[in-house]
């Protein structure tokens, strides 16, 4: 029998590329399509050679054409961490935004069930705590980050509109933070901030007072998830997170502590439009997927640190 194909923009990127180890684990033809641009091709390396796996080096936001068969697509493509959608706000925005509709034009062309990587950023600074789906968010649409989460707004009504008004096949997932093997270590996320700092013996950054809080989540609970949503016939937007919900000075401590390390904390200025607290309300992922994360942070995070180690090359 043909292998399914999937399509996965932003697939050498640190989440789509454990995406394409997944698909390709469940038997499917994966296509990685990606410009390079804040992903790196040592994440997909290993699939060179393999047979149910190709790379076409393309900026999606220009014209897109695959010719085989195609049954899924996934669009993950986007600068996704602080660091990188603030240096590259107008490649954010476009991606977001004419990506989006390309990606939609492909999938609409070949039939296919099309699945877009949203964000808990959706939600902005949030008044409601936890974050459920029907909330509508509060976002400052002329902040600096602005460009990312107006961007993935944007990109959820353009698919939501291709459903409703071509009867396209649709899945949102709103990612919340998460973490894992392949995130780099510079993208100034706090999670690999953190432990890079503590593993040097440096001194470790929190913004403000750490008292914001995150709730972050293993890569393989976030992938398990967002397979479970793409074959689901569920159309609405659905939170995929780890509830685990921690401040970020506890969460300092706890990386020194898991490090074992001799670093200490100090304090920096807090940046523009920080949310203050971040947590998945995950009911409906359990109710519709029967889904829910397996791994917890501590465990998560051992499980992570040897990378970290090899990258920095400590032993
Ligand atoms: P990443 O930067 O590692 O991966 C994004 C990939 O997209 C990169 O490989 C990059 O080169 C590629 N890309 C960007 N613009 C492109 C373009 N115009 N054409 C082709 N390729 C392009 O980031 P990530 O953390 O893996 O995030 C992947 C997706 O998940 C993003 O859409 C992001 O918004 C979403 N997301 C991630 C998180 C998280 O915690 N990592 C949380 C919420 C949402």
């Amino acid at each position: 029998m043909q292998k399914k194909v999937a399509v996965v923009t932003g697939g050498a990127g640190f989440l789509g590329s454990h995406l394409c180890d997944h698909l390709i684990k469940e038997n499917l033809k994966v296509i990685c399509l990606d410009n390079l641009i804040t992903g790196r091709i040592e994440n997909i390396e290993h699939l060179f050679g393999n047979e149910s796996f190709q790379f076409i080096k393309l900026d999606v936001t220009n014209f897109i054409h695959v010719p085989s068969h195609v049954d899924y697509v996934l669009h993950f493509a986007s600068p996704a961490s602080p660091i990188d959608y603030l240096k590259l706000p107008i490649q954010t925005l476009k991606v977001g935004s004419l990506g989006t509709h390309k990606v939609l034009g492909l999938a609409k062309e070949k039939k296919a069930v099309f699945l877009l990587a949203s964000t808990s950023e959706v939600y902005g600074d949030p008044l409601i705590h936890p974050q459920k789906e029907d909330y509508w968010g509060n976002v400052n649409p002329v902040g600096p980050r602005g460009v990312y989460d107006e961007a993935k707004r944007f990109a959820e009504a353009m698919t939501m509109a291709y459903h409703r008004y071509h009867g396209l096949q649709t899945r949102i997932v709103r990612i919340f933070n998460t973490y894992g093997q392949r995130m780099r270590l510079d993208d100034g996320r706090a999670l690999p901030t953190f432990i890079s700092q503590a593993l040097k013996g440096e001194n470790v950054t929190v913004f403000g007072d750490g008292s914001q809080t995150r709730s972050f989540c293993f890569v393989d609970d976030l992938i398990e998830g967002i397979y479970r949503l793409l074959v689901s016939d569920h159309v609405e937007p659905v939170n995929i997170g780890n509830p685990e919900e921690i401040s970020l000075l506890q969460f300092a401590n706890e990386v020194i502590e898991i490090c074992n390390s001799k670093s200490k904390i100090i304090f920096q200025e807090l940046p523009e439009d920080d949310p203050k607290v971040r947590q998945p309300d995950i009911t409906l992922a359990k109710e519709i997927l029967n889904w829910e994360p397996r791994v917890s942070r501590r465990e998560g995070l051992k499980l992570t640190l040897q990378y970290f180690k090899n990258e920095l090359k400590i032993n």
